[in-house]
Parts: structure tokens; C-alpha cells; sequence
């Protein structure tokens, strides 16, 4: 086949060897990729390029003898160009019929062969010329080398139906026909055999053949990986389906849920048949847990251990959930992979105990600890930002009385209604705490003493109004006394409380159910060291579980010690007034 060429003439050449830059291109794509035939196919088309080379010596040797030259050394370079070319082509047939073999095993023995046909070689150039053998020889080592590939090409068409290694199969077939025919002693002229245009047409559907055997490799392995997700796509469904937690996967793209196991169904109370229905979104009670949880993921791709509060579809009953997220690939989508813990028992177990070390359990005010520990940092952050703020102490008046009168069941009756009262007449940034026995503390953020006048009468005018039914049906009535202090006087809690109380004292002492105010000028008389230090913590506790198991309720209980025996004269006095 490649013998044919003409080299005189010029664009005959240059056509041939456009046609093999062609497919030299198309040798260079396959490779590139994992297409497994792409070693059989490289030396198939190296087996080409040395034939074509062998053609040129053949040409050489041609014009040497013409000119009466020596032509022994042209024929056997030709001679072994040509068997160099059928090695190539029959390794290549090896690699494209039996592509698990080492190139270096097939090698091995294709230099075997090689190796022979060099001897035989220069033995009929050399040793016992023969140019009869010797062109038989060009002939022969050509056609074993076309006919390996076209066997190994048909074998390999056998076992897979593509077009490229038909279209391969039928070109070497072609190609080693006509080397065959012209083999064959004839007085018929096959002078079509013998153009120039066969080499360039053979390469080039030798190119296209090539391409589409790359292309059906590249189909082929599609339609792997395709059988391969589904395949992990329906492994992934089992486990999530037997998954003991709830298993929730939603696409990113539209938050639209695509897989929920039946732990899931049952704890969101999704409808299993409208699935699409619903989005990821939907569950969340609290939105910012849902954008913190987008950006956790953006920043780690995976998220453990996420308590998020949550709720079902058609209730907004929120629970906590602890949540591992990561995203996936699943059905062709980037998706959200979400399994679940039902912690809210253990949540409920943390605010209770948070509950338990901050309030007070007979009013759920907080308790004085928090109070202090609060009002504290609030005091420093407006130290910084020039903030103004007061604080109120409030004491029932004469809630002996009302004990001794009504019980001291009736009398807790009366401080919660006087904390839920106290608590709705103020602000959501106030803080309301029980100080102690009917003692309740308020810090007043972002208001002067003046301010904080008008809400303390407001607060006491309020608290007058107030009818508490006794266990006995009858109606309480009772009246608290406010003091006031603020930051005018001091940036310090425990002087703001002491002077606060000091205020109160003065309320007390001018007669009850009114409002007194700690002014800086007060500080001048005011000597906090003689002050009776503030009840403890014990205070806030019912006095009942005290002194039930040891002494009896005292009158006198929760008065600071020098003050008693002023107090005792008035108390008295009251006493023996009506109080309803
Ligand atoms: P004053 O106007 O001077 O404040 O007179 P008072 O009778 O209210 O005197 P004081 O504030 O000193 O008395 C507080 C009383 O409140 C003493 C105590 O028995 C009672 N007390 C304290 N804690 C509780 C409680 O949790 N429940 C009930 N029922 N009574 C309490
Ligand atoms: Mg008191
Ligand atoms: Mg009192």
C-alpha cells in the first residue's frame, strides 16, 4: 500500500503527508484520555510511519539501480525498515486484541520475530543474494504486518459492536487485499492498486476510525459511571431508610426535600407521598438557626453536633435537635445530607437547671445573684458609652400584717401577683429580681432619678389598685415603698443597692406606699459601713421551709437588726388599724 506513493510528484507528497498529520493529530487526542486500546492503536501507527519510511528506501534503491549503483546496503535498510514496520503492527494487533499484556512482554517476543527476519535478511542480501526472495520478502513482511492488524481488528469488532473498529477492520482489510493481489502474478493490469491516493484515503478513514473508537470508549464509560450512581444512589436510600435516627437529604438548589426515612416522616410530620412538597426551611422554628447552618456548611462542607430548634410542618411547637449535615452527591444533584437527635428532653433538663441557678422559685423572678452579676456588666458597658440608669428597692408594707391576717399562703399569693405586676409595668430591657423576702430589686436602664420617679409611682399606684383574693375569700389590698438610686449617685451595685435601700428606709419612715429618692447629696450623710449588710442568698428561699422544721415565724423575720426597735413601736401602731 505504502509503496504506492509517488514521490515525484510534489502535491501528491504533500497531500500524504497532510492526511498523516491528520492522523497523527487523532493519535495524539487518544492519548490523552483512558481509552485502553490507545498503546495498540500508537503502535499501529508508528508501524505506519517506519512503512512509509521503508517506501522511501524502496524508492531510493529504486533510482540507485536505475543509475547502476551499488543497491545492496538501500535493499537491506529498506528490508529492515519494512520488518521493523510489521513488528510494530503486530505488537499493535497484540495490545488492541489482549489489552492486559505488557507492552514489554509483547515487545519481547515481537523482537524474537524481528530478529529472525534480520538474519534472514542479510543472509539473502549479503551472504546469498537473491533479489527474487528479497522482494518477496518486502512483500510478504508488509502483508503479515496489514493482516495482523486487520485479524486483531475484526476479533476485537466481534467483541464489541463499534463503529470505529469496523470502519478500522475494513480499511486494513482493504489495504491488505490489494498487497495480497498484488502479489499474485498477473498479466491484468491493477493499476488502480498502484495510486497514490490509496496512502492519504487510508489514513485519513484510518483517523476518523480512530476517533470514534474513542468516542464509543468515552459513551461506554458514560454509561458505566450512569449504572454506577445508580447503583450508589440505591445503596445510599438503603441506609438512610434502616437508619435508626431521622435521615433527612434536600436538594441545595431549591431546599425542595428528596428523601426523608420513616424516623424523619414521623418527626416532622411530613406526608410521604408529597414529599416535594415540602423544604428544609420549613422545620425551622428559629430562621437564624437555618442561616447559620448554610454558612457552617459553606465554610466546612460537613457540620457535627448542630442544635438546631425545630418544628413540625403544621404545628409551631418548636424542639431541639441536634443535627449532622454534610453535602453530597446524590441522583445528579448537589444535596443536603441531614440526620437527627431529639434532644429536647436534655434541652429542657439545661433550662430548667439554668432556670434553677437564676430565679427564684416562688415568683420566677430572677434572684439576687443574677440580679447583681447582671446589672453588674450593665453598669460597665454604659460606664463606657456614658449610659445613665437607676436602681428601685421595693418592699411591701407591713407584710407581716398581711401573713398574720390572711397566712402565709395568701401572703405568697401576694408576691407572686406583685412580681407579675411589677414585671408587666416594666420594660423588656428592665430587670425585676426578689432581693429577699418581699424585697424585689429593679434596674432601670437609660433613665434618670426623675424618670425613674414617675415609673415608681406609676409601679406603686398600680400595685394599691391590686385585689388578691385570700384562700378564704376574702380581698387583699396592700401597698409597696419604692427607693431610688441612680448612677448620678454611683457607677458602684452594692452602693446603688445600699443607697437605693437607704431611700427605701426614708420611704418607710415618711409613712409608707411612697416613693423616695437617694440624691448625690444624700452620699454626704451617708454612711454605707453602718448599713446593715444586705439579706443573703437564703432569703430568697421560702421562710416557711426555714422555720416550719424550727422556730416560728417571727414578725421581726427579714428586718434588719437596728432597725427593730424602731420599727416594732409603728408596726404596733398599724397593727391596730384595719387593714384589709
Ligand atoms: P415594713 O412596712 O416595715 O416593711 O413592714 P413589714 O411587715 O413588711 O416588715 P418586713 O419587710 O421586715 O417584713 C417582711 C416579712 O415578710 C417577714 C417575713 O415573714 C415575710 N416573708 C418573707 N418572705 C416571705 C415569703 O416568701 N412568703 C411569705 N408569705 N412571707 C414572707
Ligand atoms: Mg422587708
Ligand atoms: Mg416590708
Amino acid at each position: 500500500m505504502g509503496s504506492t506513493l509517488i514521490f515525484a510528484n510534489t502535491s501528491n507528497l504533500i497531500i500524504t503527508l497532510l492526511s498523516l498529520l491528520i492522523l497523527t493529530g487523532t493519535v495524539w487526542v487518544i492519548r490523552q484520555g483512558k481509552l485502553p486500546y490507545k498503546r495498540g492503536l500508537s503502535n499501529i501507527y508508528v508501524g505506519l510511519l517506519v512503512e512509509l519510511a521503508s517506501v522511501w528506501a524502496n524508492y531510493q534503491t529504486n533510482v540507485a539501480y536505475l543509475q547502476g549503483e551499488r543497491i545492496d546496503i538501500l535493499m537491506f535498510i529498506s528490508l529492515c525498515l519494512i520488518l521493523i514496520s510489521m513488528l510494530f503492527l503486530a505488537a499493535g494487533s497484540i495490545l488492541i486484541l489482549v489489552n492486559k499484556y505488557k507492552p514489554s512482554a509483547v515487545w519481547g517476543g515481537v523482537l524474537t520475530v524481528g530478529a529472525i527476519g534480520v538474519i534472514a535478511s542479510g543472509y539473502f542480501v549479503f551472504i546469498s543474494p537473491d533479489s527474487y526472495i528479497v522482494s518477496n520478502m518486502q512483500q510478504i513482511f508488509a502483508i503479515a504486518g496489514f493482516v495482523s492488524v486487520s485479524v486483531a481488528l475484526w476479533a476485537q469488532m466481534h467483541r464489541r459492536h463499534a463503529i470505529g473498529f469496523l470502519t478500522s477492520a475494513l480499511a486494513f482489510t482493504v489495504v491488505s487485499a490489494i498487497l495480497i493481489i498484488r502479489m499474485i502474478p498477473s498479466s491484468f493490469e491493477w493499476e488502480i492498486l498502484n495510486n497514490w491516493y490509496l496512502s492519504p484515503l487510508f489514513y485519513n478513514v484510518l483517523a476518523v476510525a480512530y476517533i470514534a473508537i474513542n468516542a464509543d470508549f468515552l459513551a461506554q464509560r458514560l454509561d458505566l459511571s450512569k449504572g454506577e450512581i445508580v447503583k450508589y444512589n440505591r445503596r445510599l436510600e438503603e441506609i438512610i431508610k434502616s437508619s435508626p435516627f431521622p435521615i433527612i437529604i434536600s436538594r441545595l438548589s431549591d431546599d425542595k426535600i428528596i428523601l426523608a426515612n420513616d424516623n424523619a416522616i414521623r418527626l416532622f410530620g411530613i406526608n410521604p407521598n408529597e414529599l416535594d412538597h415540602y423544604r428544609f426551611k420549613d422545620f425551622f422554628a428559629d430562621a437564624d438557626n437555618r442561616v447559620l447552618l448554610n454558612e457552617r456548611l459553606e465554610n466546612e462542607k460537613q457540620v457535627q453536633d448542630f442544635e438546631i430548634l425545630v418544628k413540625t410542618y403544621d404545628s409551631d411547637t418548636p424542639f431541639w435537635l441536634l443535627t449532622s449535615a454534610t453535602t453530597i452527591d446524590y441522583n445528579y444533584d448537589v444535596v443536603l445530607y441531614a440526620a437527627f437527635q431529639d434532644i429536647t428532653s436534655r434541652k429542657n433538663r439545661e433550662v430548667l437547671l439554668k432556670d434553677q441557678a437564676t430565679r427564684d422559685p416562688l415568683t420566677s423572678l430572677y434572684n439576687r445573684r443574677y440580679f447583681e452579676d447582671e446589672v453588674h456588666k450593665r453598669i460597665t458597658k454604659a460606664r463606657q458609652e456614658n449610659g445613665i440608669y437607676c436602681v428601685l428597692m421595693t418592699d411591701v408594707d407591713l407584710f407581716k400584717r398581711v401573713n398574720d391576717t390572711y397566712g402565709h399562703k395568701t401572703g405568697d399569693k401576694v408576691l407572686m401577683e406583685l412580681a407579675s405586676t411589677s414585671e408587666k409595668a416594666l420594660r423588656e430591657c428592665d430587670i425585676v429580681a426578689r432581693y429577699g423576702g418581699e424585697e424585689f430589686v429593679i434596674f432601670l436602664a437609660d433613665v434618670d432619678a426623675e424618670q425613674a420617679y414617675s415609673v415608681a409611682e406609676r409601679l406603686r399606684e398600680t400595685i394599691s389598685e391590686l385585689r388578691v383574693p385570700s384562700d378564704d375569700g376574702r380581698i387583699v389590698q396592700f401597698t409597696i415603698s419604692i427607693g431610688i438610686s441612680s448612677s448620678k449617685v454611683s457607677d458602684n451595685i452594692d452602693t446603688l443597692i445600699k443607697t437605693a435601700d437607704e431611700a427605701l428606709y426614708k420611704a418607710k419612715q415618711n409613712g409608707r406606699n411612697r416613693v423616695e429618692i437617694f440624691t448625690p447629696e444624700d452620699l454626704k450623710n451617708f454612711k454605707p459601713e453602718e448599713e446593715t449588710p444586705h439579706k443573703d442568698e437564703s432569703q430568697n428561699r421560702h421562710p416557711i421551709f426555714e422555720k416550719e422544721e424550727n422556730t416560728e415565724i417571727s414578725l421581726l423575720d427579714g428586718v434588719a437588726e437596728q432597725h427593730i426597735a424602731e420599727e416594732k413601736t409603728t408596726i404596733e401602731e398599724q397593727a391596730k388599724e384595719p387593714h384589709q
